[in-house]
């Protein structure tokens, strides 16, 4: 169907096999059939996260999941490492929960570093910090790694990670970086349609969860947990999306972890290319981006909200212009999901008629 294709960082282009796999006929939520699904499902989920853990589907985007982790494992403080747009309303979300919190902030398009995040948790009182891996808004890639073996030395404190625009773009080995909780929601990296959220928890989670008498209902981990051991979600889910999940993890295996990997790192490269090509920067230092968008600096001074009209007009692509406060300042370009040489070809050829045009 002729439309306006999605280079946004999110919601991305969804595929027609993957809107077909939703079309299947409906099951109930509580019948064998949906059983088997999720059991086809979970080893698979289970092997991009590297966990042995069960992995949930929650239907709600992510921020129900990433309210769930403040009511479900915060009981003392905790501390919200602030980077962007998403990572920095974690903080309000927190103080909307009736939990204290603290902010750890740094200027937006700069990373989150092991040594402040070592900082502010040595002054004690902290049982959990939320950390977005891919902060969307801005481009940058936090150093996850270097940050989880910071958190490791504080024996009571859970690391939260959001990698809704990370999530199977890079490896985020679960295990074996001991994180507590890790969340996706589906319309980014995945490029299924919004609606579900993705996530595992470490039994150090759970057991905290255990103790805090307010978790709610809609998102209690230990609900999730008990209803996964049978393959079942705690209340109906999203069942369209589970098919068109499942088509999604039989198309990525049949590529290859590693391959998607390497196909993420490739593309991105591409639009960094253009970006060096016509003098522009990026708003993340070198070594804190990305690999599945390219958020790009405008320190050309160019009319970034015409450049996202002109590419819609002409061209039917979507990019988007900057992210709030970083409006006309930055503009951002997605190549998760199923994207190949051969579309972002088509978006970087665009972008050079655009700038032809524009005289830029
Ligand atoms: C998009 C996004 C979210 C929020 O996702 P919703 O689906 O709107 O709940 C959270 N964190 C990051 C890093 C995101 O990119």
């Amino acid at each position: 169907m002729a439309h306006t294709k999605l280079y946004i960082p999110g919601p991305i282009e969804v595929s027609a096999k993957t809107f077909a796999a939703m079309t299947h006929p409906m099951i109930g939520h509580r019948s064998k059939d949906f059983q088997a699904l999720y059991g086809r499902i979970m080893p698979m989920l289970q092997s991009i996260f590297g966990t042995t853990q069960p992995v949930f589907m929650s239907t709600s985007s992510a921020w129900g999941v990433m309210e769930g982790c403040v009511r479900n494992l915060v009981a003392k403080k905790v501390l919200n490492c602030c980077c962007g747009a998403f990572s920095d309303k974690w903080y309000d979300v927190s103080l909307a929960c009736g939990k204290q919190a603290e902010a750890l902030k740094v200027e937006w398009g700069q990373p989150i570093t092991a040594k402040a995040v070592d900082a502010a948790l040595s002054k004690g009182g902290f049982d959990a910090v939320t950390l977005a891996h891919s902060e969307t808004s801005t481009g940058v890639l936090n150093p996850l790694k270097e940050i989880a073996a910071v958190v490791k030395k504080y024996p009571d404190v859970l690391l939260i990670t959001d990698t809704v625009s990370s999530f199977s773009t890079v490896p985020i080995p679960f295990d074996e970086l001991n994180l507590d909780v890790m969340l996706l929601g589906t319309q980014k990296a995945l490029a299924l349609p919004p609606g579900m959220a993705l996530f595992a928890a470490s039994n150090r989670a759970f057991e905290r969860a255990a103790t805090i008498k307010d978790r709610g209902y809609y998102f209690d981990f230990i609900e999730f947990r008990k209803n996964a051991e049978n393959h079942m979600t705690p209340s109906t889910p999203v069942i369209p999306l589970i098919y068109a999940l499942e088509s999604k993890l039989n198309e990525i295996f049949a590529e290859g972890l590693e391959a998607r990997f390497a196909r993420h790192a490739r593309l991105n490269g591409m639009v960094h290319a253009w970006v060096h090509k016509r003098g522009f920067d990026f708003l993340p230092p070198e070594g804190y981006r990305s690999k599945g968008l390219t958020c790009v600096k405008n320190n050309r001074g160019i009319d970034v909200a015409a450049m996202v009209s002109l590419l819609k007009k002409d061209h039917s692509i979507a990019i988007d212009g900057g992210y709030g406060k970083l409006k006309g300042q930055t503009f951002r370009i997605s190549n998760m999901g199923d994207e190949t040489e051969a579309s972002m070809q088509v978006v970087i050829d665009a972008l050079d008629d655009v700038a032809e045009k524009m005289g830029f």
